[in-house]
């Protein structure tokens, strides 16, 4: 039985290829044949080449978007007609998942069932989910409240922003464009996509069928290139109206500095320390099981990772020695063999810097329960899962996003408020409450400052569930309404009769 994913023959042939950019309907190499290199966590070995976009190829996209967007080629369409194209690609994106899954697989690093499974029809599901919405964008209608003897008909019309550029982290690449894409075009916008350097590829297979489907020239661009040039550039251009950002919290405050030229719409889905908290009367195999799959899914890059683990003190030990089970039995390896369930940091460099993370928890005082050190295996970028104790809040491991496999663990006293102790971060994405009692789980929900709480589970996505942060993990939401909310602007209309 073979234990390896054997690379389809279309993909095999894509790789030979470089990769191009979308411009106005048209794959093309960069303007001055700049490229740079796509590696392979699993076994760090170059995939292939894309295209770095110049500043010309910048302005053509956006250009490209603009023109689209101004002589209203996607939004003369019915919404009807629009909302089939949308469904079009998520059927698409189905019949082609196999190969999506192999794109994400080799240059995400995600395990081959886990892209197939779960990140691929996800991703589709998000297009269906806003192929729904299309048809049902609509106003309201208002009464005045103070002018007197006046009769008037007021409404509100919801109208597309504009261009949109979207720019997507490495760790959900096809998830995340999805997330950004599938409400902008149901908004109405013209867009301007903008994946992460280490993982262009399934957002580029994307790009075609997304052509494919009948998105029309111009509405859909996609560049690639280094976030701090291309990024940069759309965050500062004239004629983007909106900027949709998921990514560290760094860059995030660098896009609100470049998007204030002319004042364009932001929305920021940054970084995430967030706490998953047991209470003693837990189910306690579940919340193991739940607090090391919140933690080890996507080896830690998740955004919603559960890197800070509260546990009663009655309990402390126990929990303990669960997850230094799970720990010691997880399967880390390339994403390409079937046993795998954790697979590769995404590069050398993060995975040089989740280790000095690790370096600097261990000199602050903290003991490793497990893990701790890098597995040399065929050349990837792999980390054991670990497990740290023996921490207080003043230090970095605490208090900063390693976005590894990395849990800080920590024991809380069952006078103490925990709803305090897990709010003491500067990030507020999200949590999770593991117990059987109602009252308290629902109490510490509202007491926590994240954007999502999860009870008796941890980072179960939907796409009608809204989600993004408090504090500096962003500005504005993704997901529901609330999503398709971010791409449009609210227009009233007040005529006197
Ligand atoms: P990153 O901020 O380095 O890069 C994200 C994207 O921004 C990439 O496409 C990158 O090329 C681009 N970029 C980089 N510098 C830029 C600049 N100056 N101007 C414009 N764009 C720029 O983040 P990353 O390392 O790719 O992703 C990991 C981070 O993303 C983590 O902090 C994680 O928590 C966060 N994240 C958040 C969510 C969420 O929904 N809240 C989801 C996933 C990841």
């Amino acid at each position: 039985m073979t234990t390896h994913h054997v690379i389809s023959e279309s993909v095999v042939q894509r790789l030979k290829c470089p990769q191009r950019l979308l411009i106005d309907g048209a794959w093309v190499h960069s303007s001055n044949g700049g490229s740079g290199e796509v590696r392979n966590p699993s076994d760090g070995k170059i995939l292939t080449s894309y295209s770095v976009a110049t500043r010309d190829d910048t302005n053509a996209a956006v250009q490209a978007a603009r023109s689209s967007f101004d002589n209203a080629i996607w939004t003369k369409l019915t919404p009807a007609a629009r909302g089939k194209i949308l469904w079009k690609v998520a059927d698409l994106m189905d019949e082609n998942a196999e190969e999506l899954a192999e794109l994400e697989m080799l240059d995400a690093g995600k395990p081959f069932a886990d892209a197939r499974h779960g990140e691929v029809p996800f991703a589709a599901d998000c297009f269906r989910y806003y192929a729904g919405w299309c048809t049902k964008i609509e106003g309201k209608t208002t009464e005045l409240s103070t002018v007197p003897d006046a009769r008037f008909h007021i409404y509100s019309r919801r109208e597309p922003v504009g261009v949109a550029a979207l720019i997507v982290p490495w760790n959900g690449p096809l998830v995340m464009a999805s997330w950004k894409i599938a409400p902008a075009l149901a908004a109405g916008c013209s867009c301007v996509v903008k994946p992460a350097t280490q993982t262009p590829l399934s957002t580029l297979r994307l790009g075609e069928l997304m052509a494919e489907a009948g998105v029309p020239p111009g509405v859909i661009n996609i560049l690639t290139g280094a976030g701090s040039e291309i990024g940069q550039q759309l965050a500062e251009h004239p004629d983007v109206d909106k900027i949709s950002f998921t990514g560290s919290t760094s860059v995030g405050k660098s896009i609100i500095d470049a998007a204030k030229g002319n004042l364009k719409k932001v929305t920021l889905e940054l970084g995430g320390k967030s706490p998953v908290i047991i209470f003693d009367d837990a189910d306690l195999d579940a919340a193991v099981l739940g607090a090391a799959q919140a933690i080890f899914s996507n080896a830690g890059q998740v955004c919603v990772a559960g890197s800070r683990l509260y546990i009663q003190e009655d309990i402390y030990n126990r929990v303990i020695d669960g997850l230094s089970k799970f720990a010691s039995e997880l399967k880390v390896g390339s994403a390409l063999n079937y046993e795998t369930q954790m697979g590769p940091l995404i590069s050398k460099g993060h995975l040089d810097s989740v280790c000095n993370f690790i370096e600097s928890a261990k000199r602050e005082g903290a003991s490793t329960v497990t893990g701790g050190n890098k597995i040399l295996d065929g050349g990837g970028y792999f980390l054991q899962p670990t497990v740290f104790a023996d921490v207080n809040h003043d230090m970095h491991i605490v208090q900063e996003e390693v976005f590894g496999p990395v849990l800080v663990t920590m024991p809380f006293r069952s006078n103490e408020d925990i709803s305090l102790i897990a709010n003491d971060s500067q990030y507020g994405l999200a949590a999770s409450i593991w117990t059987k009692d109602i009252g308290k789980a629902h109490k510490t929900a509202a007491a926590i400052r994240a954007g999502i709480v999860w009870i008796n589970c941890h980072g179960i996505p939907d796409m009608s569930v809204p989600f993004g942060g408090y504090k500096q993990s962003g500005w504005g939401r993704e997901n529901g309404l609330e999503s398709l909310l971010q791409y449009m602007e609210l227009k009233s209309v007040v005529a006197k009769l």
